[in-house]
């Protein structure tokens, strides 16, 4: 077990208390509630057993927050009040940043609309929280809207999901090129298990996080992961380790399973849920909108890691999108200061899925993927004078 001296971090203490009491949790990614939700992860089963439902239902109503602490006496708990965030036209969105007005593309099955700018085009329907980017599926918090025969959208989307994809500047990194990778899982906490023969998703995430670190220094980064064998590491622990390494980067690396469904397919990729905004995914875990996290102040970051490794993850694999998340619980994210994401590159419970992942050659692929969209700016580029760069730029990723 990874227990570093000396560098327990207080915000993830305070976030992700008795993270390592829940030995029966299958899934390490997932952090303990909070003391009053502790009644209910003691009931908890395999957080994999389930189906998931596609798409996610999203929850209706605002729940109530957590009680302030210092504050007595409390009699009832009232909601904190959301972010005040409005309904905005779409058209009028786009006049303000200085994009093209949105184009209606269809009314069948549902009315499309297309918004665009130089990095890419935005597909979103009426009604629906799924849109993509580029190609690629992007889980809105909230359903566009018809009012007055023009689309709207929920004022978080467009600042959350749509400002950091459509708008600049790029996706940068600090100066350090730090990165940490986690290997999903470890020692007696093995994650999920193939279908074809019971191997767990335990040795597969450390197989890929070890042959992702030549391919990373090769391109520049320094790499440090949380584990580099079969042991177990609390989550608050993999959250100090990246704190303690200066990471800019943090990549916690799992696979998927929908077991007893051997059918459920393809790639997921998560980052945290902005405050104000329901999750795509609970997993029955407390989701209260109005929470905030450390890693909240990376949201926009957060969004654009997980398209550029999502994207090429899918290029490289040809496995089914099954879009870029938000999810509030997953105790390895909330508490980083850095850029975040978490991936899920396929179905242990799929066999065609764990016939793959249980190939070298495809975990392989899988970490070329991740290293190729790491790659930066200045790498890929041809030689240049080294005055009229300035320093900022050589840590932007490359265009993909
Ligand atoms: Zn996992």
């Amino acid at each position: 077990m990874f227990k570093p001296a000396g560098i327990i971090f207080l915000g993830a203490l305070i976030f992700l208390a008795g993270c390592a009491t829940t030995p029966t949790m299958p899934d390490e990614t997932i952090s303990s509630p909070a003391p009053d939700q502790a009644a209910a992860a003691l009931n908890w089963v395999d957080p994999n057993a389930a189906p998931k439902p596609r798409p996610q239902q999203f929850p209706k109503t605002n729940p109530p927050a957590a009680i302030s602490s210092n504050r007595a006496p409390v009699t009832i708990p009232k909601p904190a009040p959301a972010p005040v965030m409005t309904w905005t036209s779409l058209n009028r969105w786009a006049a303000e940043h200085k994009l093209g007005a949105p184009q209606f593309l269809s009314s069948t099955p549902v009315a499309t609309y297309s918004i665009s700018s130089s990095n890419g085009v935005m597909i979103l329907a009426l009604g629906s929280h799924e849109a993509t980017w580029n190609g690629l599926e992007i889980l809105l918090g909230f359903e566009p809207q018809l009012i007055d025969g023009q689309i709207f959208l929920h004022g978080l989307d467009l600042q959350k999901n749509l400002e950091p994809l459509l708008c600049p500047p790029p996706l940068t990194f600090g100066t350090n090129r730090v990165i940490v990778v986690d290997p999903g899982h470890g020692g007696s906490n093995t994650g999920t298990h193939s279908v074809l023969d019971g191997r767990f998703e335990k040795e597969f995430t450390l197989d890929w996080a070890l042959r992702l670190v030549p391919l990373l220094e090769t391109n520049g980064w320094q790499v440090f992961l949380t584990r580099t064998n079969d042991t177990d590491s609390a989550l608050s622990n993999r959250v100090a380790f990246a704190g303690a390494h200066h990471a800019d980067v943090f990549i916690s690396l799992h696979f998927n399973s929908a077991a007893p469904d051997t059918r459920q397919a393809g790639l997921e990729t998560y980052s945290l849920t902005p405050a104000g905004m329901p999750s795509t995914l609970t997993r029955g875990y407390d989701d209260t909108w109005a929470q905030s996290f450390p890693n909240n102040n990376f949201d926009a970051q957060n969004l654009q890691l997980a398209v550029r490794l999502h994207g090429a993850l899918l290029h490289a694999t040809g496995e089914e999108d099954r879009g870029v998340r938000h999810a509030r619980f997953i105790g390895v994210l909330r508490g980083q200061r850095r850029s975040a994401i978490l991936l899920e590159a396929g179905y242990l419970s799929n066999p065609h899925e764990a016939r793959r992942i249980e190939d070298p050659e495809f975990r392989q692929k899988l970490a070329e993927a991740v290293a190729a969209a790491l790659r930066l700016k200045s790498e890929i580029r041809s030689p240049k004078p080294e005055t009229t760069v300035p320093a900022e730029d050589t840590n932007q990723l490359s265009t993909p």
